[in-house]
């Protein structure tokens, strides 16, 4: 401990005596000058060995003369913190305080200093020492004179003493010092173990709360146990109490819906592997009661250093009733909402697969059927909507009931049978080996339909027209095939009643040129391109009774054209009305310039033949009275022509419209008479004049005994009815000899004029004479005056 002592704490030792010459000794026994051998051995001589070598301690001796002075010293060297160890003092110091006094002092200062009072007499009693300091260890007396050994062994002894109470000191200090200090390590580690187990509660608070407030059930995967903790919410979304579910992965993945186990594992893997940040996805679960739930799965992996998962956890939240919304808008966006059958989006990509399918295998053909239902407008406008609407269920129910039902001969599914709107249906036929096949699929269909509805105790009866597509590899989207099952159909309809067309490129080719004609024959009516010619009806002595007006078309590329090369594409478009009501004004204001100008002609009429659209329209007849009125015409000089099948079509309906037009005055023959279907009851209750007989009759009677048969019943039938008879198509004199003979009044074809213009016809009328009232006959109803004509 000495040894390791530096010149700064070599001892110090402070002597205080008021006479110079004890300081002087002090130095001589304790601080001897160094290398003095000499005095050593001398004084080893004198004293023998037996005296310490004061070499072996050094000390620092200073000194002070006076008690106030050595106070001082003491202050000073606690602030240059060089404590003194030791200090001699004398009991007697004139003229300052003494030994006792200056003790004190010092002590107050530092009570750590030893101190060595020196005293020649006994100025105080050991008692009274004792009473005055107490009875302190650092205090002792050496009495004067000095013994040098007694100096040194207290030099020694109290400096060492001082010096081990200072380093124990000292290390008391620092082990307080290191015990505060671990105390306050220990204080702050406790405080933010504290603070942390507060957190950790409050964050298991939070959990727990969560746990129980939120919708989501939760999940804890131990996969080194290969144990899952369900949360009780997770257990109840499935149906489960706490205690029905343990605690295998199994009880999740087994409840799985086989079609998304894939997809699970997938996610499962790609998350693990660090592919996905987070495991997310979706898949159903068997609940209790046996139903799947959709379920959004969410988790997130925690692996070990090895980067192996060793832990899963995550929530499950019920998405059930998002998923069934969002299938239910799905389903809207691809079916009609009244049948549920599938619509035109679906049904478009279901073609749209099928033709790339065709691309790939030529063998997979298909075919594309478009359905009509015949009668339906009829149902609906007679007896509603609602009604209306069972019925497209119910057909719609036969349609994917038969489709269901399966098909030897082609396959369908479920989606294939589609409705586009009112009682358009669509079937898609796929796998069609033969277009037999389809056709007999086709009969089958006319045959379901066929089966009478009963809705809200009406029975309905309704027909199907069948328009087919067989797709080839020439078709290159959707739209084509479907316009030529529609071409198809379209021509379905117009053959009649429940039948079947498969379309054929001529089809096509038709349909396209019809097309043509109709924006054309738009564009000819404004065009003034329509001409009116005229062809005579006679009596048998060749007398004018009336003039037919038959429309032409000078089309500028084409020529002159027919009826039949544009009606029939009027007739399917409003463009009939149109024309018919241009060629009755037309013909009327011609025949009434013509009246003034022939005066023999001044009552003839003119016959204007009247489409079945023109004859249903609600103000067919305000119409003929304003032409009428236009033309200047008299209502007795138009003969409406009608033909037989528009008039028994609805014959009860016509059967009121021509007594109204009869009551003002115009007259009313029947065209094409014997091609179609006359109920007898009413066609005695209808206004008539004429009856025409068709030419195919009257053209055939030499070669057809049935024709002839024909024309002979009409003109009995005829003129039981008090109705004239007029023979259409008479090309030959001997056939107008021979209708005349049958009874005809009234005769029209080639061999008497053709259909002429308005200024062949003009020319005619110079020519021809009229006939006479007298001849004829019939022309009136009876009772009404026969000067009418
Ligand atoms: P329809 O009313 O039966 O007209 C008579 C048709 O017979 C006319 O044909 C006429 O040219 C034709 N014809 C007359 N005599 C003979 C003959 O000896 N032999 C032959 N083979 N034919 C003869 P067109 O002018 O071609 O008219 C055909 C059909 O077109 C008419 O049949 C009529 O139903 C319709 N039609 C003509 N013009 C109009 C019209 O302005 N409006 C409406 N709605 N239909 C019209
Ligand atoms: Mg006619
Ligand atoms: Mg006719």
């Amino acid at each position: 401990m000495e040894s390791g002592m530096t010149a700064a704490e070599q001892r110090r030792i402070l002597i205080v005596d008021d006479n110079p010459a004890i300081h002087d000794d002090f130095r001589k026994i304790l601080a001897p000058p160094k290398s003095n051998d000499e005095l050593d051995a001398l004084e080893s001589s004198l004293f023998g060995d037996s005296r310490p070598k004061p070499s072996a301690e050094t000390y620092v001796l200073e000194s002070a003369y006076q008690g106030q002075e050595a106070l001082e010293m003491v202050r000073r060297s606690i602030e240059e913190s060089n404590r003194y160890a030791l200090a001699f003092v004398d009991m007697r110091m004139p003229p300052g305080w003494d030994g006792m006094e200056t003790i004190e002092k010092i002590w107050q200062v530092d009570p750590d200093i030893q101190i060595v009072l020196c005293t020649a007499y006994s100025d105080y009693s050991w008692d009274e020492i004792n009473r005055r300091f107490g009875s302190a260890d650092r205090l002792l007396i050496l009495k004067k004179p000095y013994d040098t050994i007694e100096v040194c062994q207290l030099a020694s002894a109290l400096s060492k003493k001082w010096h081990l109470a200072r380093h124990a000191h000292l290390k008391l200090n620092q082990l307080k010092g290191m015990v505060a200090e671990q105390t306050r390590q220990l204080q702050k580690t406790n405080e933010e173990l504290l603070l942390e187990v507060r957190r950790h509660a409050e964050a298991e608070n939070r959990y727990r709360l969560a746990e129980t407030g939120a919708n989501d059930g939760l999940w804890d995967w131990d996969l080194v146990e290969g144990s899952v903790y369900f949360s009780p919410r997770w257990k109840d979304m499935l149906g489960y109490a706490e205690d029905q579910i343990g605690s295998s992965p199994d009880e999740w993945f087994n409840r799985v819906h086989p079609e998304d186990i894939a997809a699970l594992k997938t996610a499962c893997d790609e998350h693990f592997s660090g592919a996905s940040e987070q495991l997310r996805g979706e898949c159903r679960l068997l609940h209790q009661d046996g139903q799947y739930r959709w379920m959004l799965y969410r988790g997130v992996a925690i692996k070990d250093e090895q980067g192996r998962v060793v832990r899963a956890a995550g929530s499950f939240t019920d998405i059930t009733e998002r998923k069934m919304a969002e299938e239910q808008l799905r389903f809207e966006a691809l079916h009609d909402t009244l049948t549920g059958l599938a619509n035109r989006v679906k049904l478009s990509d279901r073609i749209g697969d099928a033709i790339c399918r065709l691309k790939r295998d030529p063998n997979r053909r298909f075919a594309v059927m478009f359905l009509d239902l015949d009668r339906f407008k009829v149902i609906n406008d007679s007896l509603g909507h609602l009604i209306g609407d069972k019925f497209l269920v119910e057909i719609a129910r036969r349609l994917s009931g038969f489709i269901r039902a399966g098909d030897e001969l082609v396959q369908t599914s479920r989606d294939d049978v589609a409705r586009l709107g009112g009682d358009e249906f669509v079937l898609v036929l796929d796998n069609v080996v033969r277009d037999t096949d389809v056709l007999h699929v086709a009969q089958r269909l006319h045959d379901a339909v066929a089966e009478p509805v009963v809705i809200d105790g009406h029975t309905l009866h309704s027909a199907v027209s069948i328009g087919i597509a067989i797709a080839h590899q020439g078709y290159n989207n959707v739209t084509e095939i479907l316009r030529d099952a529609d071409t198809a159909l379209y021509q379905a309809k117009a053959a009649g009643r429940s039948c079947t067309r498969i379309f054929d490129p001529d089809m096509h080719q038709k349909a396209m040129a019809q097309w043509r004609t109709e924006s054309e024959l738009r564009a000819a009516i404004d065009n003034q391109e329509l001409r009116v010619f005229y062809q005579p009806v006679v009596t048998s002595t060749g007398a004018l009774v009336s003039i037919e007006a038959l429309v032409r078309w000078q089309h500028p590329n084409r020529g002159l054209l027919d009826p039949d090369q544009f009606l029939p594409v009027a007739e399917e478009s409003d463009l009939i009305v149109r024309i018919g009501r241009w060629v009755a004004l037309e013909a009327c204001r011609q025949v009434r310039i013509w009246q003034t100008k022939f005066p023999r002609h001044k009552n003839l009429p003119v016959s204007v033949n009247t489409s079945s659209k023109q004859f249903a329209l609600p103000g067919f007849i305000d119409e003929i009275s304003q032409i009428l009125a236009r033309a200047g015409l008299a209502p007795q000089s138009l003969r409406l022509e009608i033909t037989e099948t528009v008039a028994m079509r609805d014959a009860h309906a016509t059967v009121q419209t021509l007594l109204r037009l009869r009551a003002m005055g115009v007259l009313i023959d029947v065209d094409d008479f014997g091609t179609g279907y006359s109920s007898l009851s009413y066609l005695h209750r209808m206004p008539i004049n004429a009856l025409k007989i068709d030419r195919s009759f009257v053209g055939s009677i030499f070669e057809d005994k049935v024709s002839a048969h024909i024309v002979q019943a009409i003109t009995l039938l005829a003129h039981s009815l008090q109705v004239d008879v007029v023979a259409e198509g008479v090309e030959t004199i001997p056939l107008f000899s021979a209708v005349r003979t049958m009874g005809c009044d009234y005769f029209q074809g080639y061999c008497i004029a053709r259909p002429m213009s308005a200024a062949d016809m003009e020319i005619y009328l110079g020519d021809v004479k009229a006939a006479d009232p007298a001849e004829i006959r019939r022309n009136s109803l009876p009772g009404e005056s026969s000067s009418a004509a």
